[in-house]
């Protein structure tokens, strides 16, 4: 059986060794994500170059995603790394503190004393510790300690409700864009954007550095929910990042949002990725939780692209095992996915020819029950097309652009193959090529039907325009025949 959904898993300190990534690949993972939180550019350069090296050794394909900091705001450093706060104490965020004790701590966002102001409920450490804003002056946040506990080293700070001014992209995440195109990564994941714009700037700045990555927009601040639209339509696709969304909108609101942001974002064609938490307990224990389990297969009937692991494959005891559970999680919870050609699909409206066929050929693939579909593709994007519903056929991007095949690596349902460059060929070595690779594969056998999308003339790089649909190896025989 293969699997629709794909898996994201975060590189870290448990998986930079060859022996873990080799076998994080052989669990199933189809895409990694280097956090730029966390770590040296060297240390995701070493990752990215252990990564390629076990990928070419199994003949596997594994995009590369690296996800920019963004603007965190985080307290500083304390004398003794942490600190024990009591409910009811006091405390202050001081810009001008150097060296943090159990009456106050520096922050790296000066800017902080501008936004808040009294009345206003600080979360720290996602959440675990809560302020309140009691006074503010020019230099210092004065709060009171609503929910105490333990606060250690460069901890995470944030707005109830949102409202913070920080720019999406800081002066780091503008090193590390340049950083990630150098290393020539497949996807760049943007950190609490607020507006469509926030996207355009950091594709300007990525096509700048040379780069041509799909674009991810993380949605984790409160102002990017009614901007979503236009956030969606100013990337590829989106994270639903749940860690700091929880935080920004309340963790009982996230759910309804996943799924509306799932929704949408299929609706715009986009991609979408289910983050934080799916796994958690798996850090520590060897198998998930119900509740996990849950999650999971929950955020594929959602419709999502892929599911993610920060944690759990980062920083874990169990990373191998760990991909290991989400995989069966997503294959069983794939049997009950809707697999129809829902109202709202056909609504839908078009006026791009390649676009046309996408549409006609899942219509197509639908109704006869094809064994594959295969989408002779140089950009991918009429296998993002069809990849936005659920036909019940595996679409296979046939590719000759090594690009394309690592992008398609995150679209649900889609499976990337490598043909030779058809530039020289003729249209029907080109189609006796992908029979070729699609039996090669084990997608189809001699005598299957199955449906392709070409763009014609062959070899010209232009839109599709074509669809066709064969029994693998009968017009070859008939060929032969006519040549007789
Ligand atoms: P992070 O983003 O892990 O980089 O914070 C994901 C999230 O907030 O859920
Ligand atoms: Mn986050």
């Amino acid at each position: 059986m293969q699997r629709n959904t794909k898996i994201v898993a975060t590189l870290g300190p448990s998986s930079s060794d060859p022996d873990t990534i080799e076998r994080l690949i052989r669990a199933g993972i189809n895409v990694v994500r280097l956090n730029f939180s966390h770590g040296t550019a060297d240390d995701h350069r070493r990752r990215v170059a252990t990564l390629r090296e076990c990928m070419s050794g199994l003949g596997r394909t594994v995009g590369i995603m690296a996800d920019l900091q963004g603007p965190k705001i985080r307290v500083g450093k304390f004398a003794g790394s942490k600190v024990l706060l009591k409910a009811g104490q006091q405390f202050t965020l001081d810009v001008e503190c150097d060296l943090g004790d159990s009456e106050r701590v520096g922050l790296d966002y000066p800017e902080l004393v501008r936004d808040v102001k009294p009345g206003d409920v600080l979360l720290l450490d996602d959440g675990r510790i809560v302020f309140d804003v009691t006074d503010v002056e020019e230099t210092e946040v004065i709060c009171t300690v609503r929910h105490g506990g333990e606060l250690s080293n460069n901890k995470g700070i944030n707005r109830q409700g949102g409202g913070l001014s920080a720019p999406a992209l800081t002066a780091k995440d503008m090193e590390d864009i340049r950083v990630a195109a150098e290393m020539n990564v497949d996807l760049v994941a943007v950190s609490f954007p607020k507006s469509g714009a926030d996207m355009r700037l950091a594709r300007e700045l990525l096509q700048a550095a040379g780069s041509d990555a799909l674009l991810i927009a993380k949605i984790e601040r409160a102002e990017a929910i009614p901007a979503l639209e236009e956030i969606i339509l100013a990337c590829d696709g989106i994270m639903v990042a749940r860690g700091d969304l929880a935080v920004e909108v309340g963790d009982a609101a996230v759910p309804a949002l996943q799924k509306r942001m799932i929704r949408m974002a299929l609706q715009l064609n986009r991609l979408t990725i289910t983050a934080t938490q799916m796994m958690e307990s798996m850090i520590s224990n060897p198998s998930p939780t119900r509740a996990e389990v849950s999650d999971v297969a929950n955020a594929v009937l959602d419709g999502t692209d892929a599911v993610m692991l920060s944690g759990e494959t980062a920083s874990g005891n169990y990373p191998v095992q760990t991909v290991e559970a989400m995989a069966r999680i997503c294959l069983e919870a794939e049997k009950f996915a809707e697999v129809t050609l829902h109202r709202e699909f056909l609504d839908r409206v078009f006026t791009r020819i390649d676009q046309s066929i996408a549409m006609a050929a899942l219509f197509a693939a639908f109704h006869l029950k094809v064994k594959a579909i295969a989408a002779l593709t140089q950009s991918g994007s009429t296998a993002l097309w069809m990849s936005r519903l659920n036909c019940g056929v595996p679409i296979y991007a046939l590719t000759p652009d090594i690009r394309t095949r690592y992008k398609t690596s995150l679209f649900r349902g889609v499976f990337p193959l490598m043909m030779h460059q058809y530039k020289e060929m003729d249209r029907d070595e080109v189609l006796r090529d992908a029979e070729c690779v699609l039996i090669e594969s084990g997608a189809a056998q001699p005598g299957d039907l199955i449906l392709l999308t070409i763009g014609e003339p062959i070899g010209k790089s232009g839109g599709t325009n074509t669809l066709k649909i064969v029994r693998i190896g009968e017009q070859w025989d008939t060929l032969a025949a006519g040549n007789m």
